[in-house]
């Protein structure tokens, strides 16, 4: 609970803060106290970055632990790798939530993905998904987001085994990190699916690209 409210708050600050959307191909920068900033490239035809990682705000609160991409509502979101559905619900705050595991890394240390405010969700617990599979489509729902977007997280374990189950207490023992750092084609490229393999902790974008 406390966790979550303070990630909420973190998050309304942002929201309250305003946002910035740019054109197809286009990234925001990253906020000027956030390091590292990752050099990124987009493809032309992948949906902007509306809003960049910030692990703290200047003032030491907890920030902004992924990105926000922005589309119309009911642009397919898609599954960023592999795995099995572990969380589909609705909450006031995010909206539409959905998280897949995608299992362990290359360290034995457990990776997963969530996204956040979805308008439709298409997969329910247990599913197994494919990478690009499309698991619903972007929205505004949760009264954390003022316009449409995907908000985007990605978790890996702490160390193998840290994570522990139970309640809703899922990202426990889990890390936030920049989803930037973990595209399928390297740090900061931005890899639209294709339909390419990959590892199974690298990602590809989570929101179609036209
Ligand atoms: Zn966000």
């Amino acid at each position: 609970m406390g966790l979550l409210t303070r990630i909420a708050t973190g998050a309304l600050a942002l929201s309250l803060a305003g946002c910035v959307t740019g054109g197809y191909g286009t990234a925001v920068e990253y906020r000027p106290h956030v390091e590292p900033k990752i050099p990124l490239s987009l493809p032309a035809n992948a949906p902007p970055i509306a809003q960049q990682f910030m692990p703290f705000t200047p003032d030491g609160e907890l920030g902004h632990r992924g990105i926000d991409v922005a589309a119309v509502t009911g642009t397919p979101v898609l599954a960023a790798a592999p795995g099995v559905v572990t969380i589909s619900l609705y909450e006031p705050m995010y909206g539409n939530r959905v998280v897949i595991e995608h299992g362990k890394d290359s360290a034995g240390r457990r990776v997963q993905t969530l996204y956040f405010h979805l308008d439709d969700r298409m997969v329910e617990v247990g599913d197994t998904v494919a990478r690009g599979q499309q698991i619903g489509t972007l929205g505004a729902s949760g009264l954390l987001s003022s316009y449409p977007h995907l908000h985007f997280e990605y978790h890996r374990e702490t160390a193998p085994g840290a994570r522990r189950r139970g309640g809703t207490n899922y990202w426990q023992g889990m890390a936030q990190e920049d989803p930037n750092h973990n595209w399928a084609a390297g740090p900061g490229r931005i890899t639209c699916y294709t339909g390419q393999p990959a590892q199974r902790d690298r990602i590809t974008y989570p929101v179609a690209c036209r």
